[in-house]
C-alpha cells in the first residue's frame, strides 16, 4: 500500500530558529496515527508544516503528488483538513454557519449531505445547529471544529492538541467520537497529543518527537509498552 503521507527530511522553523530537524514520516489511508511529545518539542509546528502555515525544506506527498510547494488553500482542496490548537471556531456564527464555511470550496449540492454527514457524526451539533458556536462547551466546540474540517471531506485530518483545556470525561468521549469517525468515514488522522495516554488508545501508530526530532516510532501498543520511552518524553 503506498502511503497517503510521506513526509521526508522535513526541516523547518520560525526565521532563523530551527524548530524541525530532518523528520521522516508517514500516514497510510485511513490509518489514525499520533505524534507524542513534550511541551516544545515541535508538535504544532509540524502540523503548520504539512498545511501549508510554514514553509520548510524537505519532501511532502500527499496522495501521490507533492504539495511542499503548494498553498495552504491548495492543500486543503486536496484533502488536507486541519483543526488547529485552539479549533479556530467563529464564536459569532451558528453551528450551522461554522459548518457552511468548512465547506467553502464544495458545490451547494455536496455541502447539503456534508452536513447531514456531520450531524450523524455529532448528533448534538445537530440538535444545536442554531446555537452560536461560542455559547457552547469546550468540548462541543471541538466537536464542531472537527466537524467543520470534515465538511471538506479530507483524506487527511491533521488534528492540534484536541484535548487542550478539556476536561478528562469530555477528552475520553471526544476521542471515542474520533475513532468512531476514522472507523466510519475512512478518513485518516494524524494527532498531535500531549495527553499520551488517550491518544494511544484510538491510534495505530505513533512517532515521539524529542527537541524536533523523532526519537521513536512504533504501534502504539509498542509505544505504550516502552517505559523508557515514557518516562523520557511522555512524563506518564
Ligand atoms: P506545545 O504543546 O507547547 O504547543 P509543541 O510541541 O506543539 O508544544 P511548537 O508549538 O511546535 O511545540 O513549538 C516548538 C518551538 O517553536 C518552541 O520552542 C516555540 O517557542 C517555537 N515557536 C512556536 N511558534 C513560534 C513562532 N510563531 N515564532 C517563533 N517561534 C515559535
Amino acid at each position: 500500500m503506498s502511503a497517503l503521507l510521506a513526509v521526508r527530511g522535513l526541516t523547518a522553523g520560525y526565521g532563523s530558529l530551527i524548530v524541525l530537524r530532518d523528520l521522516d514520516f508517514h500516514v497510510d489511508p485511513g490509518e489514525v496515527v499520533v505524534i507524542l511529545g513534550a511541551n516544545g518539542a515541535g508538535k504544532t509546528t509540524t502540523l503548520r508544516a504539512l498545511s501549508g502555515e510554514i514553509s520548510g525544506e524537505g519532501t511532502i506527498e500527499f496522495d501521490g503528488r507533492r504539495v511542499d510547494g503548494s498553498r495552504t488553500d491548495q492543500r486543503a482542496r486536496l484533502g488536507i483538513g486541519h483543526v488547529p490548537e485552539g479549533r479556530g471556531t467563529f464564536v459569532d456564527l451558528t453551528v450551522e454557519e461554522n459548518l457552511r464555511i468548512g465547506a467553502y470550496h464544495r458545490p451547494a449540492a455536496q455541502v447539503r449531505s456534508a452536513m447531514d454527514r456531520a450531524f450523524g457524526l455529532f448528533p448534538t451539533l445537530g440538535e444545536r445547529r442554531a446555537q452560536l458556536a461560542g455559547s457552547m462547551s469546550g468540548g462541543e466546540q471541538q466537536m464542531l471544529a472537527v466537524a467543520r474540517a470534515l465538511m471538506g471531506d479530507p483524506k487527511l485530518l491533521l488534528l492540534d492538541e484536541p484535548s487542550m483545556g478539556l476536561a478528562p470525561m469530555v477528552t475520553a468521549e471526544l476521542f471515542r467520537t474520533l475513532a468512531e469517525t476514522n472507523e466510519r468515514t475512512g478518513t485518516a488522522m494524524l494527532i498531535v497529543e500531549q495527553n499520551a495516554q488517550i491518544a494511544l488508545s484510538i491510534a495505530d501508530r505513533a512517532y515521539v518527537l524529542g527537541h524536533g526530532q523523532i526519537v521513536s516510532a512504533g504501534t502504539a501498543a509498542e509505544i505504550r509498552a516502552d517505559d523508557s520511552i515514557r518516562r523520557a518524553y511522555l512524563g506518564v
